[in-house]
């Protein structure tokens, strides 16, 4: 028998991994059944080399509890270990590990076992004592023997173990005694060991017999030692890739698309990262991919390792070159991880670019599902913006989708205004906005939906992106003035001519039915627009339903007849009812102008006489004076109707107004149709 101390400063080692790695705790039975699976596997290789003549080719790793004895054993048919093999790996790897540890992470480590030979250590943050039985693959190498109770002391003597490998015995710590459920046991395994490479076999499978459980002569392997992401992509069909995603995520919705990555130059790194549908409460759906080192679970905490947006993602990445198990800071800042990370982030937007290449119609049916994680890429890294505005998509309210450009293209002709800049009109909520939406369609605008998570940063970033553009929801203002297109006209038509052509109309429109009324539309608009007031529409039809709102149903209709000012047929009309009536009028204004001076001087002279003390005789010249502006006035009035009621243009666009309400029938639409045709003549 053979004793000794473990290296020169173990003393610091076990109170250090007690202390800084207690909440970690769990993570012996990853390092121990990690240290087997690499075992097993050199083992293999060897074989496999000729090096050894054994066979290897059904190794497993065997966990199993003894809750009576109080201990845990994992069982190899690894290399195993020489007594020289112990001294240098057990005893002495140890030692120099836990040095550079000491010097380098005194202060801030979070995990470190395992990065710097401590694995098997991490066995004393649960157990009093742990015994190695171990027999090298070497011809004739002797079974030894290693114990230690967690002080630097060890003892090292022959053993009688007679098959290859190695036995590892955990003498479970009274704190620690959870470890000896089976349960507990089986979560971890499944945990951390779900893909290790080399069969886990941990008690044996079960079948239901006689109303109870009872176990079978078959293992129970607990892991799938060929997890699709290190199989070959050419040898993958779509449906394995589900498969493997129901495997991770047993109860999670179907993903959108996969991306299998396959590295392994500059660095190494494999894996399958899956897009999944993601809704509006994305933060749940963050930190579900998993980092595996070599096929060992690590952490499902990627932040860091990859850019934010891309935790959105599901799957699993597996690399030897992610320095797993020390601290985030450390990570960030390593190189290897910032090529990772710039790497994936590639491969991310190369799949969705391929994908809407080859299948674009596919691409949009998932656009609403996909639009959330690529907002938030965009708006997330530059990087990701410049490749994903190739093919990230705009949708319309017609459930039409865009790229940036081929909207740009769409919208840019009509929906410019005055000042050069091209309008993004926009709903928030199609429903609600529904009117608003019609207005802007009416006037040959598109309105797209931006009703997403994050679609007021998107805006805002679009705004700053595209070029001369702005973006307005389009109930935000009238719809004229949401695309300017030029400064609002002024009237061309001076109060007198309103007031004439107002009675040229009454002449075919009379009050007051029609209440005519003056706007500086387009000179693309209609000349002529009828409308009906909302509030006595509805009274209207409210009492066509119920008789005690009869008042309201006796009143006759009423509509507004809106001139548009600026049309050309308006003034066309003004011209021409210049041109017919203009000398009558221009004679009457010229005769009424002296009698209204009179009647002023005689209203001036009376100002500050009382009632009585105005001379009849000069209330009676008033009078007269009156009625003759009266008269000369009905005269102007009367050559103004009878000049709009024989003009057939004037009936024309009255037609015109009511029959784009749906409101001439019968006769009117008869002689409408004639006129009609005689002015084509
Ligand atoms: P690491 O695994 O990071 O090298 P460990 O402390 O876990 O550090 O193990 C140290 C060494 O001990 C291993 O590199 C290996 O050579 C040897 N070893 C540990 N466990 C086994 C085992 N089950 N079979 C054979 N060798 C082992």
């Amino acid at each position: 028998m053979q004793t000794g101390k473990i290296g020169v400063t173990t003393e610091n080692i076990f109170p250090i991994i007690k202390k800084f790695l207690y909440s970690d705790q769990e993570i012996f039975l990853r390092e121990l059944v990690s240290n087997a699976v690499d075992a097993t596997q050199k083992l293999k290789t060897l074989a496999k080399l000729g090096t050894y003549s054994g066979d290897v080719s059904n190794a497993t790793v065997k966990v199993s509890v003894n809750k009576d004895a109080k201990t845990i054993t994992i069982s190899d048919q690894g290399i195993g270990m020489t007594e020289e093999e112990i001294e240098k790996y057990i005893n002495q790897i140890a030692f120099s590990g836990a040095e550079e540890f000491l010097d380098k992470y005194k202060d801030k480590i979070d995990s470190i076992i395992g990065h710097f030979g401590l694995g098997f250590y991490s066995s004393f943050m649960v157990s009093h004592k742990v015994e190695i039985y171990t027999k090298s693959y070497i011809a004739d190498a002797k079974a030894v023997k290693w114990e230690c109770d967690g002080s630097p002391d060890y003892t090292i003597t022959d053993c009688d173990k007679q098959t290859v490998g190695t036995d590892i015995v955990l003498h479970i710590d009274k704190d620690s005694e959870e470890y000896l459920e089976k349960k507990r046991i089986e979560e971890l395994l499944n945990k951390y060991c779900k893909f290790l490479p080399i069969p886990i076999v941990f008690g044996k499978k079960q079948e239901w017999k006689d109303g109870k459980y009872v176990d079978t002569d078959e293992d129970n392997v607990i892991n799938n030692p060929t997890p699709a992401w290190t199989k070959k992509p050419a040898d993958l069909k779509d449906e394995d890739y589900q498969n493997f995603y129901r495997e991770l995520y047993p109860i999670a919705e179907e993903p959108l698309f996969n991306i299998h990555l396959n590295v392994d130059y500059p660095f190494n790194l494999t894996g399958i990262l899956y897009f999944p549908k993601i809704r509006n409460n994305f933060e749940v759906q963050k930190n579900k991919i998993q980092l595996y080192c070599n096929q060992v679970f690590v952490t499902d905490s990627v932040e860091g390792i990859v850019p934010d947006f891309l935790t959105l993602l599901h799957g699993v990445l597996d690399s030897p070159d992610i320095p797993l198990n020390v601290s985030r800071s450390y990570l960030q800042s390593d190189q290897n991880v910032k090529k990772i990370s710039n790497h994936i982030t590639k491969k991310v937007s190369d799949r969705l670019a391929e994908i809407f290449k080859d299948n674009r119609s596919e691409f949009e049916k998932k656009w609403d599902d996909l639009k959330l994680f690529i907002t938030y890429g965009m708006l997330s890294d530059e990087k990701f913006y410049e490749r994903a505005e190739k093919f990230a998509l705009l949708k319309n309210t017609e459930n039409k989708y865009f790229t940036f450009e081929e909207y740009k293209s769409l919208i840019k002709d009509v929906q410019t205004d005055k000042n050069g800049t091209c309008i993004y009109l926009y709903t928030t909520d199609a429903e609600a906005q529904y009117s608003y939406i019609q207005k802007a369609k009416n006037k040959g605008y598109d309105v797209l939906i931006m009703d997403g998570h994050l679609d007021n940063h998107l805006i805002q970033q679009l705004e700053q992106k595209f070029e001369k553009s702005r973006f307005s929801r389009v109930d935000s203002d009238i719809i004229e003035k949401l695309i300017l297109k030029e400064d609002i006209k002024e009237s061309k038509l001076s109060d007198t001519q309103k007031q004439e052509i107002s009675t040229v109309f009454q002449a075919i429109a009379p009050a007051p039915t029609y209440s005519i009324q003056f706007e500086s539309l387009e000179p693309t608009d209609m000349p002529i627009v009828i409308t009906q007031s909302e509030f006595m529409r509805r009274m209207k039809d409210m009492a066509h339903m119920n008789p005690g709102m009869s008042f309201y149903g006796q009143l006759p209709d009423s509509y507004n007849l809106i001139i548009n000012t600026n049309h050309p047929l308006i003034e066309k009309i003004v011209t021409d009812t210049q041109a017919k009536v203009g000398k009558t009028i221009e004679a009457n204004t010229q005769k009424i102008a002296p009698l209204k001076e009179q009647k002023e001087a005689l209203l001036n002279s009376h100002k500050d006489k009382k009632d009585e003390e105005i001379p009849s005789a000069e209330k009676e010249q008033i009078e007269t004076l009156n009625k003759q502006i009266q008269e000369l006035e009905s005269k102007t009035n009367e050559a103004l109707r009878e000049f709009g009621s024989s003009n057939p243009l004037v009936k024309q666009l009255v037609d015109l107004a009511l029959i784009s309400n749906n409101m001439l029938k019968g006769e009117e639409l008869e002689s409408f149709v004639k006129r009609s045709i005689s002015l084509i003549k």
